[in-house]
C-alpha cells in the first residue's frame, strides 16, 4: 500500500530514505531546516568506514548493504562516488575487524590493513540525490520544525513521518542519548594522491588522509560532548603535522578550507525503528538517526530498513 510519507531531514539519512521510499511507491515530502549544503552530511569526509561503531549484526548488515550500493553507483558513474584504495596503519596487534566481512578485498598484513572502499564527494552527491528525488516527483519544504508532531501539518498530511534529523533528534525525539562528537577537518590541494591512509590509534589523535578529485581531506578529531563549531587554529596545525608525518607528499600543500562538524552520535548506536507511540494526529514515526561518524557508511542499508518499517506501519 502506498502512503503519504514525510521525511524530516535532507542530510544523507533523509535523502537516501526519501529516494528509497519513493521507489517503493510512496508519496514523499522532505521537510528540512537546512539546505542539503548546510547539513553535517555535507562536511563528511565521506569515506565508507564504520568509525567508532560497535560490532552488531544489524550494523554490519547496514554497512554491507551501503558498501554494495555505493560500489554499484561508482560503477554506474554516479557523480562523486569512487572506489578508494586504503591503507590502515596498525599500532600493536589487531584481530581482523568485524566490518571486514563487508569488504571483499580486505587484506591483513603485519603492520597495516589494505582494502578498497567507496568514497563520496558530498558536494556533488547530495545535489545528485536531491535532483533524483525531485525529478521523480518528490517535494522539498524548507521549514525548521519546533516539534516532530508538526511535520504532517507542514507537509500537508502524512501517514508516516521518518525522523532523519541527525543531532536535532535529541530534542525532536526527546532522546538524551543523542550527543555531538565534534570533528575538525582541513582541506588541502591534492598533490596527486589517490590512496586513503588512516592511523586511527595515533597517540595524538585519530589521523586520516582522504584524497578527492581536487583536494585532500585531512583529519581529524572525535570529541564527544563538544558543541563548539568554531575552527581551532591549534587543532588545524596539529592535524597538518600528523598528516604530513603520515604522508610526506603533503608537505607544503596549500590549505584551501577548514571546517568543524558535529557528528550525530548516540549512546547505544543508531536508532532505526518504528516508534511505539503515534503522533497526536495518528501518524506513525520511523526513526533513522544517531549514526555518529558513520552516517554515510550506513545510509543506504538504514534507508532500506526504514522502507520496510514504513511499509509495515502503513499497512502495506
Ligand atoms: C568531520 C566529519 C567527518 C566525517 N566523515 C565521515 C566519513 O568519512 N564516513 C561516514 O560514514 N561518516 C562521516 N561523518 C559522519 C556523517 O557526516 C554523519 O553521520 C551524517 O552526515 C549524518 O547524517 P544525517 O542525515 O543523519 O544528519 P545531518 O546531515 O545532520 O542532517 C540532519 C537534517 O535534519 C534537518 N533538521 C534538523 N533539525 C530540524 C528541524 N527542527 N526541523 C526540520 N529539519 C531539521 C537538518 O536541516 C538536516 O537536513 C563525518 C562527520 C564529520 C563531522
Amino acid at each position: 500500500m502506498s502512503a503519504n510519507v514525510t521525511v524530516v531531514g535532507a542530510g544523507i539519512s533523509g535523502l537516501t530514505c526519501a529516494v528509497r521510499l519513493q521507489e517503493q511507491g510512496h508519496a514523499v515530502t522532505v521537510v528540512t531546516a537546512d539546505e542539503p549544503a548546510g547539513t553535517v552530511s555535507r562536511l563528511a569526509a565521506a569515506v565508507w568506514y564504520p568509525t567508532r561503531t560497535a560490532a552488531d549484526p544489524r550494523v554490519l548488515g547496514w554497512a554491507h548493504r551501503t558498501y554494495d550500493e555505493l560500489m554499484a553507483q561508482a560503477a554506474a558513474g554516479v557523480p562523486g562516488v569512487v572506489p578508494r584504495p586504503t591503507r590502515m596503519i596498525l599500532r600493536g596487534t589487531h584481530a581482523t575487524p568485524w566490518w571486514a566481512a563487508a569488504v571483499p578485498d580486505f587484506a591483513a598484513g603485519p603492520d597495516e590493513w589494505r582494502f578498497t572502499v567507496p568514497s563520496v564527494e558530498m558536494e556533488v552527491y547530495l545535489p545528485w540525490l536531491l535532483d533524483r528525488f525531485e525529478t521523480a516527483g518528490g517535494r522539498l519544504v524548507r521549514h525548521r520544525l519546533a516539534r516532530l508532531a508538526d511535520a504532517p501539518l507542514v507537509a500537508g498530511g502524512a501517514d508516516v513521518v521518518v525522523n532523519a534529523s541527525g543531532l536535532a533528534a535529541r530534542d525532536l525525539a526527546g532522546d538524551p542519548a543523542v550527543h555531538p562528537a565534534r570533528g575538525q577537518v582541513v582541506g588541502v590541494a591534492n598533490p596527486g594522491l589517490v590512496t586513503s591512509v588512516r592511523d586511527e590509534d595515533h597517540p595524538a589523535g585519530m589521523t586520516y588522509v582522504h584524497p578527492r578529485s581536487r583536494d585532500v581531506v585531512l583529519g581529524g578529531t572525535f570529541q564527544p560532548g563538544d558543541w563548539d563549531t568554531t575552527v581551532d587554529p591549534a587543532t588545524t596545525a596539529a592535524i597538518l603535522a600528523r598528516c604530513v608525518e603520515l604522508v610526506p607528499e603533503l608537505a607544503g600543500a596549500p590549505v584551501v578550507w577548514q571546517a568543524v562538524g558535529l557528528r550525530p552520535a548516540r549512546h547505544g548506536g543508531a536508532r532505526v525503528e518504528l516508534d511505539p507511540v503515534a503522533l497526536p494526529g495518528g501518524a506513525r514515526v520511523v526513526h533513522d538517526y544517531g549514526h555518529g561518524g558513520a552516517g554515510i557508511t550506513l545510509a543506504w542499508g538504514c534507508a532500506e530498513e526504514v522502507g520496510t518499517l514504513t511499509g509495515g506501519a502503513a499497512g502495506a
